[in-house]
């Protein structure tokens, strides 16, 4: 069977608009150039698959219950735009987390790769293909130690941080849609 490619993709601050830890389903807002980016990945043969820190159920700020609502909701917000996500996967845990069903030093928690592996063996992805993009270094290194190209988008979340302080990145771009362009030229 041939393996697949894939573009893992952040959540906060990256297919959406950072809110710091969003709890409800109202707060969602796309980001500028998002679902254009993640339609031509998929034009092009690329998974999309979120991989999200959501440390704010380890800390008792919402439950998992909670953020299927969000996803729910986010992916009906995809899909009036004509994109489909091709799997979800999220930590809920943090070591200081005060649930203590959470409160676990898990391998999962970006910049460790337990996520995209757990994904790339379900779905049958070769990781040196495929790309993981975040708006931070912890998607860039969780990227790097599973073994893919990792792209760093710098928005207002990131334009305070100077990047060049930010390791694991193979490139730099504005958003999703510059992402995709810049891939698709690269592979052709
Ligand atoms: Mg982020
Ligand atoms: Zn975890």
């Amino acid at each position: 069977m041939k393996k697949r490619k894939a573009v893992f993709l952040d959540r906060d601050g990256t297919i959406i608009v950072h809110e710091h830890y969003l709890s409800s389903p109202d707060q969602l807002k796309l980001s500028p150039n998002a679902s254009q980016g993640i339609r031509l990945f998929k034009e092009h043969g690329y998974l999309a698959i979120v991989i999200t820190n959501q440390s704010g159920i380890a800390r008792g700020f919402f439950d998992e219950e909670r953020l299927m609502l969000i996803h729910e909701k986010l992916t009906n917000m995809l899909k009036n735009e004509g994109v489909l996500i091709d799997d979800w996967y999220y930590c809920p845990h943090h070591t200081e987390g005060v649930i203590e069903h959470y409160k676990v030093d898990c391998d999962c928690r970006k910049p460790k790769p337990g996520l995209i592996l757990s994904a790339a063996r379900k779905h049958h992805i070769d990781l040196a293909q495929s790309l993981m993009i975040g708006d931070a270094e912890t998607d860039m290194l969780a990227g790097k130690n599973a073994g893919c190209t990792s792209i760093l988008i710098r928005n207002v979340c990131t334009e305070s941080t100077n990047t060049a302080s930010i390791s694991g990145m193979d490139y730099v771009v504005k958003d999703l849609l510059e992402a995709a362009q810049l891939f698709i030229r690269l592979k052709n």
